[in-house]
C-alpha cells in the first residue's frame, strides 16, 4: 500500500458530535457569549463587500448524517469568496490524483498574506498552495473543460454537489471584483510565466472571481464541510461527491494553510481544518463527525472572521473537536 492509496475502512477518524441538546445550547451560548463583539473590519478591497451588514451573525453545526442546529443568520447567504477554494482543490484531486494535484500546485503554507505576490515568487518552482490566490487560480485553471464557460459550469456544478442544491452567482459581487482585480490577473500571468497556469491566465482569473462570487449560507457551508469530514458523501443528498481519499488531502491543506498567515495559531488553539474567507464565513470541519460554519462579516488584519475565530475557539473543545487533545490510557 503506498502513500497515494483511498484509505481503507480500519483507519479513519471515527467519532459522533455530542447529543441534540447539548450541541443546541453550546451553539447558542457561542451565540450569546460574541453576538456583541464588535471587533474587526469589512473588507473594503473588493467594494460590494463593503456594503455587507456588519452585525449579521449566524452559525451552523451539521454532523455526517445531516442534523443541522442553526442560530442567528445561518440561512442567510454571502459570496463563498476564499472558502470555495478547498472544493476546487477537491475537484482538482478528483480529476487529476491528490498526488499529480500536489505537483502541480504546491501544498506547504506560505506564511504570507493570500495574495501575496512574494510568496510565489520565493519558491523558485512558482508553487504555493490551492488555498492561497496563486495557487487557488491555477486550481482553477486544472479544472477540466474548454474554455470558460465549461470550466464554470465544471466548477458551479461540483460546488452545488457538496452544497446539496444548486448555488447560483451574486452578479453584483462579481462585477465588483472584476472591475478590481488587477492583483490577481498579476498572479495570474507571473503563475503563467513560471509554467504553473494550465489555461490562459484571463480565462482563469474570470472563472475564479465567479467561484468567489457563488451564493451559500453558514448552513450550506456546513453541509459542504460534513461532505468533507463524512468520505465525500453529502449527508442528506446521499451522493458520493469525491473520495474518501480526496477528503483526507483536502483536509490536510486546509489544516496547514485555510486562516491565511494565522493558520498556525488556528491549529494551536482550534485544532481542526479550517478555511475562511474575506465576505465574513469561515469553515471547520471535524473529520469523522461533521462541521462547523460561522457568518460574520468584520475581518482581523489578516482577513478571518472575528467573531468566526472566537465561535470556533469557544467550540472546538466544548464539542470534543480538537483533533490534538488526548489522555493518558492509565486514566481511560
Ligand atoms: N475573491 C477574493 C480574492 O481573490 C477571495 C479572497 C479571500 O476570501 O481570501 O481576493
Amino acid at each position: 500500500m503506498n502513500s497515494s492509496s483511498t484509505p481503507t475502512a480500519r483507519f479513519v477518524s471515527t467519532g459522533t458530535l455530542p447529543g441534540p441538546e447539548e450541541i443546541r445550547s453550546l451553539v447558542e451560548a457561542a451565540y450569546e457569549n460574541f453576538r456583541e463583539e464588535a471587533g474587526g473590519k469589512l473588507a473594503d478591497y473588493i467594494p460590494a463587500l463593503a456594503e455587507a451588514d456588519p452585525s449579521a451573525f449566524g452559525i451552523c453545526v451539521a454532523n455526517t448524517r445531516g442534523h443541522a442546529f442553526m442560530v442567528g443568520e445561518a440561512a442567510e447567504t454571502f459570496s463563498i469568496q476564499s472558502v470555495s477554494k478547498p472544493f476546487v482543490f477537491a475537484l482538482v484531486c478528483e480529476a487529476l490524483g491528490a498526488a499529480e494535484a500536489a505537483t502541480r500546485l504546491g501544498v506547504d503554507a506560505t506564511g504570507l498574506p493570500f495574495n501575496s505576490i512574494m510568496a510565489m515568487e520565493l519558491r523558485t518552482d512558482g508553487t504555493s498552495n490551492p488555498l492561497v490566490n496563486a495557487g487557488a487560480i491555477a486550481a482553477t485553471s486544472l479544472i477540466p473543460g474548454f474554455g470558460a464557460d465549461d470550466r464554470w459550469h465544471h466548477v458551479r456544478q461540483g460546488l452545488s454537489r457538496f452544497a446539496g442544491r444548486e448555488l447560483a452567482c451574486d452578479e453584483h459581487v462579481y462585477e465588483s471584483e472584476a472591475a478590481n482585480n488587477q492583483r490577481n490577473a498579476g498572479l495570474a500571468h507571473l503563475l503563467r510565466g513560471h509554467g504553473r497556469l494550465y489555461c490562459d491566465p484571463d480565462e482563469a482569473v474570470e472563472v475564479y472571481t465567479r467561484q468567489c462570487a457563488l451564493l451559500v449560507s453558514a448552513r450550506d457551508l456546513a453541509l459542504m464541510g460534513a461532505t468533507l469530514a463524512g468520505g465525500g458523501v453529502h449527508p442528506l443528498t446521499g451522493e458520493q461527491v469525491v473520495s474518501a481519499a480526496t477528503c483526507q488531502r483536502v483536509l490536510a491543506v486546509m489544516a496547514t494553510a485555510g486562516l491565511y498567515e494565522r493558520s498556525g495559531s488556528w491549529l494551536y488553539d482550534v485544532g481542526l481544518p479550517g478555511k475562511s474567507g474575506v465576505s465574513g464565513g469561515i469553515l471547520t470541519i471535524a473529520p469523522g463527525k461533521g462541521a462547523v460554519a460561522t457568518f460574520s462579516p468584520p475581518l482581523d488584519a489578516a482577513g478571518n472572521s472575528v467573531r468566526g475565530q472566537l465561535v470556533m475557539r469557544f467550540l472546538s473543545e466544548r464539542l470534543g473537536l480538537n483533533l490534538f487533545i488526548s489522555a493518558p490510557a492509565a486514566h481511560l
